[in-house]
């Protein structure tokens, strides 16, 4: 995205660009085994970008970062990715269960509460739900906070509420993951499938059909469709930043303009 951006910034060269990847473990892509996750670092590293493992940022003051392994550079742009953390409102504002990083907790069978305690009536799945994992061998873990697993657990709940509305017994969420994916810029990506793995522009058409199919609704699906043929055609549609963070700048700068070319002509 950035070299197809240069196109647009005659003012800038390539030579402008530099990209750091600061990484708090030791390997990027954790769904991933050892050895596609480091043909990611290295295709990483052959485009360009310098790759930080076991490396945490220690501080960006005034955009000079220092990193843990004292490595520092200048950066105009950081781009925080670290986690994603529970809405306070359940912790501050109700009396529902939560866990330790403040997600709700509910039972396998997405009913809030534990395994011997029930909050009658209450239910909860998704990104800000402690759901056990009952697929992984490890005692303890909840399912990962992502789409996948969100859109699954929504069906599952809609249907559980049916079933208790009617006096069954609610079903367990069990959702054995199929299989890793992920792009890594346009036209590339990886997918592994046990030992399976596919690398390149497969996996890229591979990850966008998927996530095609994944979209709800067709509405969604030929809206999503429509606008990813547009970018094939006419390339990414782009905003600069510093629009979006003082979007008054343009106008100001417009109207000072104007003013002085309007005393021009007066004079
Ligand atoms: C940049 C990014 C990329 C991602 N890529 C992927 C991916 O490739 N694959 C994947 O599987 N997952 C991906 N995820 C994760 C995925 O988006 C989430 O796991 C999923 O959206 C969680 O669904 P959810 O319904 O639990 O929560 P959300 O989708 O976050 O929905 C929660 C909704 O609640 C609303 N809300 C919040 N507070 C209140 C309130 N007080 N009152 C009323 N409404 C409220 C919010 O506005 C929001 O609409 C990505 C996430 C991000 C941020």
């Amino acid at each position: 995205m950035a070299r197809a951006l240069l196109k647009k910034y005659p003012e800038l060269s390539e030579s402008d660009l530099a990209f750091h990847l600061v990484e708090a473990s030791g390997r990027i892509l954790p769904e991933f085994t050892d050895q596609p996750g480091e043909w990611v670092v290295r295709m990483l590293e052959r485009r360009g970008a310098s790759v930080h493992l076991n490396c945490t940022m220690t501080s960006a003051d005034d955009g000079h970062v220092v990193l843990s392994d004292g490595t520092e550079f200048d950066s105009e742009l950081i781009v925080w990715t670290a986690g994603n953390a529970a809405t306070r409102l359940l912790r501050n504002h109700t009396d529902l269960p939560h866990n330790a990083r403040g997600l709700v907790q509910v039972r396998a069978d997405l009913r809030i509460g534990t395994e011997t305690e029930i909050v009658p009536g209450a239910w909860a799945a998704g990104d800000d739900a402690a759901v056990p994992d009952l697929t992984s061998s490890s005692p303890g873990a909840y399912t990962v906070p992502n789409a996948q697993n969100a859109v699954r657990q929504g069906k599952l709940l809609a249907k559980n509420l049916l079933r208790s509305l009617r006096g069954r017994e609610p079903k367990p969420y069990v959702h054995h993951s199929l299989s890793a994916i992920a792009t890594l810029g346009l036209g590339t990506g990886i997918f592994q499938y046990r030992r399976i793995v596919i690398k390149g522009l497969p996996a890229w058409l591979m990850h966008r059909g998927y996530h095609v199919l994944a979209v709800p609704t067709w509405d969604r699906k030929v809206r999503v469709l429509a606008i990813w043929l547009a970018s094939f055609f006419y390339g990414r549609d782009i905003v600069s930043l510093a629009s979006v963070q003082s979007p008054r700048e343009a106008f100001e700068a417009e109207a000072r303009t104007a003013a002085l070319s309007a005393k021009r002509t007066s004079t």
